[in-house]
């Protein structure tokens, strides 16, 4: 597939129908061959979706979409947030390696969502000038400070979670690059979560 151009909806139909193989356990298609991995040093790469997700160890894209070598640009964070780099490089996939979809992956049973919940619930204050206590800000400040009140903490958290997917996505489309694309109709930018337990990303608006 090496140098192919994927459409929006042909790449959508990958990431899901590879997302079902791997709910099912089936085995998965992509391609992690000898002859793959030449025929991508050699001739470069294009591939079908980019996907900012988490960094947590049970979250891997590849699997999860069982995509093979070259089939997804990737990248990833504590709590799947969207900072200069992540921008940065989902800026490279969608110009330079024309990638059509945008997935913003996030996860249930995050740590780094719950650890901003618990701080922000506590009221403490973070200092803010280290390099974790302001991933851990960005998510209080953008997802738990619109959570909502009197719900439990199990709701709690899984609003922040999905509010925190809505923030990085939000914060992605601002990008003037990915913008331009989007409103030329080239790329999209959607919104999913994974369940850990089940397996099946969840596509928020399509
Ligand atoms: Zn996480």
């Amino acid at each position: 597939m090496t140098n192919k151009k994927f459409g929006i909806s042909e790449a959508l139909d990958l990431l899901k129908k590879g997302n079902e193989r791997f709910v099912k356990g089936l085995e998965s298609p992509g391609d992690i061959s000898f002859q793959r991995r030449k025929d991508l040093a050699e001739n470069g790469q294009s591939p079908y979706a980019a996907v900012l997700t988490c960094s947590d160890s049970r979250t891997p894209p590849e699997h999860i979409f069982n995509a093979g070598l070259g089939d997804i640009f990737v990248v990833r964070n504590a709590g799947n947030l969207a900072g200069d780099c992540d921008i940065g490089s989902i800026e490279y996939a969608a110009e330079h390696l024309g990638v059509p979809v945008v997935v913003v992956l996030g996860h249930d049973k995050c740590g780094a969502v719950s650890s901003a919940v618990d701080i922000f619930l506590s009221g403490e204050e973070l200092p803010g000038n280290d390099p974790l206590s302001a991933m851990l800000n960005e998510i209080c400040e953008n997802a738990c400070a619109k959570a909502g009140a009197d719900i439990t903490r199990e709701e709690f958290i899984k609003r922040s979670e999905d509010l925190n997917i809505e923030h990085s996505a939000d914060k992605l489309q601002k990008s003037p690059i990915i913008a331009d694309l989007v409103k030329k109709g080239t790329l999209v930018v959607v919104r999913a979560k994974y369940s850990l337990e089940t397996g099946q990303v969840t596509f928020f608006d399509r």
